[in-house]
């Protein structure tokens, strides 16, 4: 097995007898700790589907924060590596603890800001950036990564997404927008809440 905990162990460990770590992508968002800034359930599998991790494939997870889409690109197959970047050294901790008690130690895990903590990585197969994208870390991975690399960036501002869609522009690729809501108390009935709609920018470089 090498460093691949079966699931079935992996869930015996966190949770107890009874608890089963599902085996997609999408898993339950309190499978992770985090300090509440995480990529959520339904948009993480979105991400997932997006980065589309093959065998053997490297990925760098730019503002990794709670390391969650690592850890999930890594439970997809042991063949798969990953780097997760993170500026805030707590949260950089955090994402070291939730990898090892889900069973994919092997995460790595950089603390420092992109662009500047990228140069000297391992060159990635798939980049995701889920925080901190400016004009200045798109500069940078449209200037050094290699052409064939996957890159999935989302936005949650009205900032990032023009940049997003200037990029989507120039170079091509799909934007999706993620608008979902879930079910909620109103009054003595029910009503959806909205979540914030995310924009997706899924390119090959
Ligand atoms: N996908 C993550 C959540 C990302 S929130 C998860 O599921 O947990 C965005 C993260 O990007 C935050 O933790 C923030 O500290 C980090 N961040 C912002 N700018 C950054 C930069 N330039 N380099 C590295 N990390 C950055």
């Amino acid at each position: 097995h090498g460093n691949f905990a079966h699931p079935l162990c992996v869930a015996l460990e966190v949770a107890g007898p009874g608890a089963a770590l599902p085996l997609a992508s999408g898993r339950g968002d309190d499978w992770f700790e985090s300090d509440g800034q995480m990529t959520k359930r339904p948009v993480r599998a979105l991400t997932l589907s997006a980065l589309a991790p093959r065998l053997g494939e490297h990925l760098w997870d730019i503002g990794g924060g709670s390391g969650s889409i690592s850890i999930e690109w890594l439970l997809s197959h042991p063949s798969l590596s990953a780097t997760a970047i993170e500026s805030r050294a707590d949260r950089a901790d955090r994402s070291r603890g939730n990898a090892s008690r889900l069973g994919v130690d092997r995460l790595q895990v950089v603390t420092g800001a992109a662009p500047q903590a990228l140069d000297g990585l391992q060159a990635p197969d798939v980049v995701f950036v889920g925080g901190g994208l400016d004009a200045a870390l798109l500069g940078w991975l449209e200037a050094r990564l290699a052409p064939g690399t996957r890159l999935v960036a989302n936005a949650v501002t009205l900032e990032t997404e023009a940049l997003l869609l200037a990029a989507q522009g120039r170079r091509g690729g799909d934007l999706l927008r993620i608008e979902l809501a879930t079910s909620a108390p109103l009054g003595p009935r029910r009503g959806w809440t909205p979540s914030r709609p995310v924009v997706q920018w899924s390119v090959t470089l």
